[in-house]
Parts: C-alpha cells; structure tokens; sequence
C-alpha cells in the first residue's frame, strides 16, 4: 500500500520548459500512483503575469494527450496555483509565504516544503537567501531542494555558489540533479554488477581490458546555442553525466546503498582520476567541433552557423578521452569516454572489454571480442558477446550475443527519470544525486583538462555531422591496440 506523502511544492521557473515538459508530468505520473493525494500542491512562479485559471490549463494540458485532458488531469491541476514573482525582488516572498502557508493549512501539508529551482543557477543564491530571511523554510516538517544542472561553469563559480546555497540549507536537504542517475538501466548496473558473484570477479584490471562509455547525441545545439558556446561538451556533459558513469562503473562495493556510503565510493574514483600533462592530455584526449556533412549539404549546418553562436567559436561539440583510475582494481585498464552532438545517433551504450585467452585450437583466424555491454538509451538492456560454434560441419567461431533487452511492456512500470527522481525526493534518499563533494572533485579535474585546452586554439570544425566524431578519436583508442566496439 503506497503511502501518500504530504508536500508543498514552490517551483521556481514555473512557466519554463523544463517545468511544462518534465516537472508536471512527473508529478502527474506520481499523483497516479497516489505518492500525492489529497495533501499535496504546487506554486509555480516566475515574472510572467498568468492568473491561477490559466496556470492549471497549462498544468493539464502539459500532462495530456493532445487534446484530451482528462477529469484526473484537471482534478491534479486544481491543485496548483501561481504567483507572478521577480526572484530579485524581496517583497514578492512575503507574499509567497503568505501563500504558501495558507495553501499548508488547506491541504493539511504540515509544513514538508519542497522548493525546486528549475530556472538559472545564477539565481540559487539570492532564492536560498530570500527562502530564509523571509521565514519560507518551515520549523516543522523537511525542506528540501531540488537543483539542476548547471551547477557551476568551474571549480570556484561551483563552490561560490554552494556556498551561498548553504547559508540557508545543510548538504542533506540538498538534491543535485543529475537525471542520468534516474535512468532504468544506469540503475539496473548497481543490480547486476552487486548482484551477481560472476560480474563482480571479473570486474577488475584482471579481466577487463577496457571500458568505454558513449554518450552520443544526433541533434545538434538547436536553440541553446547562446548557453553552448561558454559551456562546450567538457562542461555541458563530461563533468556531469560521463563522470557519474565512471564513478559507478568503477566504485568498490558501497557498504550499504545509502547516501552516505555510496557517495564515499564513488568520491575515491573522482579523486583517483589521474590528472594529465599537457603532453598527456594532447595523447589521451580529443576536442572536437561538428561541420556541415559534405554529402548531405542540406540535412545540416556547421555548429559554427548556428543561431546564437560566434562565427568563429572555438567551442568544443566532441569530447572522447582516455581516464586512468589510479586504484588497484583499475590498475592499467583504461576508461575511455566519448560524447558529443550531431553524431549518427542517439546512444548511451557501456562496453565491457574483456580479456580473452582463448586457446590456440582454432586456427589462424581471430576470436572475437568478448564484451559485456549495458544499452541504457534508447534501447535498454544488456548483452553478453562471446565467441560460439558457427552452426556447421565444422569447428568455427563467431560471436554470438546473449541479450536482454527490455520490453515496453517491462518498462512500463519504470518511472521516467524525473519521476524516479522526484519520488525519491519525497521519500528522503539522496543515493541518486550528487553531493557536493562529488561535484568538487569532478569540476576540479575538468579544470585542469579546460585549463590546458583555453591555452591553445583548436583546429575546427574537424567532424562531419552525422557522423561519430572526429578520427582522431579513433587514433586515440587504436593507439593502446583497441577499437570502439560501438560504431
Ligand atoms: P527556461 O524555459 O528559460 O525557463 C526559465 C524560467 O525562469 C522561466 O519560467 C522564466 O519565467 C523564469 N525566470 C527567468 N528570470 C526570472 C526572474 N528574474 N524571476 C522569476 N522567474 C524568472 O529554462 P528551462 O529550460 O526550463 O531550464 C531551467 C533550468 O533547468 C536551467 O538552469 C537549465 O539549465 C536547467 N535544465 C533544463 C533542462 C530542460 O530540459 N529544459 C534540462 C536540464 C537542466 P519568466 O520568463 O516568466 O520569468
């Protein structure tokens, strides 16, 4: 029997687009399952002049089909209401609170608030400290906050802004999302990796001779161009989504899945990243920036052309990298990483490398690749690749798969990321965000990767779009003897 649980919800940004494509519906899918019921609402604000009328609308449309909005939708929606609000402005929180504390007693809320900041970071610091000076954290019932990246373009603008977030709020009410931790399968690699004695005794340098992770994307920077070009793919994805992947993949077992013990895991993997020269960094990683794809000049235009972008940005589109963890499971096997837009695809794929010392009694012709790999979007599953008898007269190998991949009919019942995210939220667990000092030690390493990258000019564009990134990024990879298993 789930268990509603009673909540005020504040969303700062709420005519924004991540509020109306993910936020609502989340909340939606969440009062389905009854994790909200009676007691729960929402105050979505922003500058925007909306009447609470109009804002429910928007609120059941952005949780329907098409047309049709349900009696359930309109029934959720009633439960929200909204207040036009310049975060700057101090006397608008009166009236917040105002608000917030009689939309408390109405629904029987008991004072659990929980304040999203879906808008810029740099405005986190000024809501956290008009939050408190104008009494809208509550002395009974939780706080919590919810964050979105990007926290920070640097180790210092990070801290800068923590700190002024922690003036009012202690790390534990603290919610950092990073919405790769709220997918099915990044999950589902906890459960097989810690689940199962075989996964466990063959991950480590013994028996893994590589890892790689792929974050591709086929779009290019569409209207966030503007944002883009100060951020680049090294900020914009390596020092969040990939870094949280690594720390996963290579963190020894947690004592328990809490918060607390996970973190500390995965914090010694952020901090055992070794740190490059120049010299190495040139070897070990490869910048990249997507043009127009010569044979299909129509389809797309260089990152250069793009709305909101400098003509002759040396932004990077493409990062693809060689991490060494310097732990003793990890000793000599690297990670290599590679992410970037206007790619062939959309994929986020994890191959497992491993060793294979098959015995010299088939011949000449080489064995296949043994690899272990997690498909996390858009398909989900894993598969195992190993070298079988090819059906015949003969003794011949080839690979064969043995695959899982998961139905819709089997991820039906998965919660979409913010879902999963949100509920967690509610319940209290903070296992699947980010703490503090998880995003010190990544932004710290990114810094040192920016540093010696902003000291020279690349030479761009040097990818074609639709295609999987520059060649360099596959000399990289060629130069230790291996190959991307995913192409
Ligand atoms: P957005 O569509 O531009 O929304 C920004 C919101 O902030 C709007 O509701 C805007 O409303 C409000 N706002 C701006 N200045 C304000 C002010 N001075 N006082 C009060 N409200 C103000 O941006 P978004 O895409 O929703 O993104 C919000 C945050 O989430 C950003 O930090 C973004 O990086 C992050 N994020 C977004 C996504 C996504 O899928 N969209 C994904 C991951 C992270 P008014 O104009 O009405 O004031």
């Amino acid at each position: 029997m789930i268990q509603e649980t009673k909540a005020l919800f504040i969303i700062f940004g709420g005519t924004g687009d991540l509020a109306r494509r993910k936020l609502y519906p989340a909340l939606f899918k969440l009062y389905q399952k009854n994790y909200l019921k009676k007691h729960f609402a929402v105050i979505g604000t922003a500058r925007r002049e909306w009447s609470d009328d109009y804002y429910q609308e928007i609120v059941s449309q952005a949780v329907s089909d098409e047309d049709t909005v349900t009696e359930e939708a309109r029934e959720f929606a009633s439960h929200f209401r909204y207040q036009s609000h310049n975060v700057n402005d101090t006397e608008h929180y009166e009236t917040l609170k105002i608000l917030a504390d009689s939309l408390d007693q109405e629904y029987s809320i008991e004072g659990n608030r929980l304040f999203y900041l879906a808008m810029s970071p740099s405005f986190f610091g000024t809501i956290s400290k008009n939050l408190k000076d104008q009494q809208l954290v509550t002395e009974k019932g939780f706080d919590r906050v919810i964050i979105e990246k990007p926290f920070g373009s640097d180790f210092p603008s990070a801290k800068k802004l923590n700190d002024q977030i922690r003036n009012t709020f202690d790390e534990s009410q603290l919610y950092r999302i990073d919405h790769y931790l709220g997918k099915e399968m990044i999950q589902n690699l906890m459960a097989v990796r810690f689940g199962n004695s075989l996964v466990e005794s063959f991950w480590n340098h013994r028996y893994i001779k590589n890892i790689q992770i792929t974050l591709s994307e086929s779009l290019g920077v569409e209207e966030r161009g503007g944002y883009y070009d100060t951020s680049g793919a090294l900020r914009d994805m390596v020092q969040n989504h990939v870094l949280q992947l690594v720390s996963i993949l290579a963190m020894e077992p947690p004592q328990t899945f809490c918060a607390e013990n996970v973190t500390k895991e995965k914090v010694k993997i952020l901090s055992s990243l070794k740190y490059y020269s120049k010299e190495e960094l040139d070897n070990h990683f490869v910048r990249g920036q997507y043009a127009e794809n010569p044979a299909r000049p129509d389809e797309y235009s260089a990152y250069r052309q793009e709305e909101k972008v400098d003509e002759k940005s040396s932004t990077e589109t493409f990062v693809a990298g060689r991490l060494e963890i310097q732990t003793p499971r990890w000793k000599d096997t690297p990670f290599y990483i590679r992410t970037g837009k206007r790619l062939k695809d959309k994929t986020t794929q994890i191959d497992v490398e491993l060793v294979n010392h098959s015995l010299p009694l088939f011949g000449e012709k080489e064995t296949a690749k043994t690899v272990f790999s997690l498909k996390v979007d858009p398909d989900k599953g894993i598969s195992l690749y190993l070298n079988g008898k090819k059906a015949g007269p003969i003794i011949e190998l080839e690979s064969i798969e043995l695959s899982k991949l998961y139905t819709k009919e089997e991820l039906v019942n998965s919660p979409e990321d913010y879902e999963k995210l949100i509920g967690d939220v509610l319940k209290g667990n903070s296992t699947n965000f980010v703490h503090w000092d998880e995003l010190a030690a990544s932004w710290k390493f990114i810094d040192h990767i920016r540093g010696m990258w902003d000291s020279t000019t690349p030479e761009f564009p040097n990818y074609p779009s639709g295609s999987m990134g520059p060649e360099a990024s596959d000399k990289l990879i060629a130069q230790d003897g291996f190959s991307w298993f995913l192409n």
